[in-house]
């Protein structure tokens, strides 16, 4: 009986609705496919073990478990020890921020938005196609060689599409309209997974709270325009001004967040001073003299993001009461 299964998919996620999908999509087929889901990395495991040893049919897994740090280490794990099964990436909304990452990765064999049923339907039909090209069952008829050949064609078409919109819509997400550099989210993002790897490993992580002096008479006096250009000029300053594995984003009006990862107290201090000074030392176009204060922190054992980020806010404050212009650390 066993033997009779052409393919086994399993669906690994939480989407009670994509399994009768599936069901319907594959019930015309002319093969016999199996359909398990499963709902946790550990239940994914175990059913691939069962998939490989008693039936030993091909196995196509679907993730969709709306995570790309779970699925990256479950994909990992398939790769490794079920080379011959193909991956795919189930997405629900908008395909998450690193699905490139993911698509680049040669154990993905397509992603696809789980709402759109002709675009799975075209990764399912391709693959059917791949795992019987064996013993030609597929491709006798020259009509469905073609009909196969432009599938094939147009899913291509379709994951470069994908491929690009998803840049371009990742881009437009985590970029600040004004500065062009990352903004809130992207720090946010970037700033949660430095104090997990930190947290774990122990490693030397700071952050630096950023905020103009005496913006608001900025644009009181000189218009909003100019204040415009000024945070767009010390955007620019921030970001060229620091290393590659160091990243700056606009926090939100006239505040700005730098995370050095590797980096202990006194070095993420000395970067702020430089960056105090570059700032004080540069002129802005009709205003002349623009400064900044500074609050630095780094990570202590004990501490939540949110901790954290309550010291950087402090020792900003702290700074600007000592009168602006000025850094202020707080271990
Ligand atoms: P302090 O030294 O205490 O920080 O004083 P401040 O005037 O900088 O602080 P305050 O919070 O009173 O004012 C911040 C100003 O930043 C007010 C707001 O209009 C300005 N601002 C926030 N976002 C923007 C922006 O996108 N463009 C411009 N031009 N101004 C902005
Ligand atoms: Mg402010
Ligand atoms: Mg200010």
């Amino acid at each position: 009986m066993s033997s009779k299964i052409d393919l086994t998919i399993l669906y690994i996620g939480n989407n009670e609705l994509f399994v009768p999908k599936i069901k319907s999509l594959v019930s015309q087929s002319r093969f016999s496919i199996k359909i398990e889901s499963a709902n946790s990395n550990d239940d994914a495991i175990d059913h691939l073990n069962e998939i490989h040893s008693e039936y030993k049919s091909k196995a196509l897994c679907l993730f969709n478990l709306n995570s790309p740090e779970n699925e990256g280490i479950i994909l990992q794990y398939v790769n490794s020890q079920y080379p011959s099964c193909k991956n795919m990436v189930v997405y629900e909304h908008k395909p998450w921020v690193n699905s490139i990452e993911l698509l680049t990765n040669r154990s993905i064999f397509g992603m696809i938005d789980s709402q759109n049923n002709s675009q799975f339907e075209l990764v399912l039909l391709n693959y059917l196609a791949e795992i019987d090209s064996s013993n030609e069952l597929y491709l006798q008829n020259s009509n469905l060689k073609q009909k196969l050949k432009s599938l094939q064609q147009q899913l291509s078409q379709r994951t470069t599409e994908l491929l690009k919109k998803n840049i371009a819509l990742e881009s437009l997400s985590i970029t600040d309209k004004l500065t062009q550099i990352n903004n809130r989210l992207k720090l946010d993002e970037h700033f949660s997974f430095n104090f997990e790897y930190c947290k774990r490993y122990n490693a030397d992580f700071s952050i630096i709270l950023l905020d103009i002096d005496f913006f608001k008479q900025v644009n009181d006096s000189f218009g909003h325009q100019i204040g415009d250009e000024i945070l767009i000029k010390i955007a620019s300053i921030l970001t060229s001004n620091l290393r590659q594995t160091d990243m700056a984003g606009r926090w939100g009006g006239e505040e700005f967040f730098i995370l050095c990862p590797s980096s202990n107290l006194n070095q993420a201090s000395q970067l702020a001073e430089k960056l105090r000074n570059l700032v004080t030392n540069s002129n802005f176009d009709k205003v002349g003299q623009i400064t900044i204060s500074f609050g630095v922190t780094s990570f202590k054992k004990g501490d939540s993001e949110k901790s954290m980020l309550q010291r950087a806010d402090k020792a900003l404050y702290s700074a600007k009461e000592k009168g602006r212009n000025r850094v202020e650390e707080l271990a």
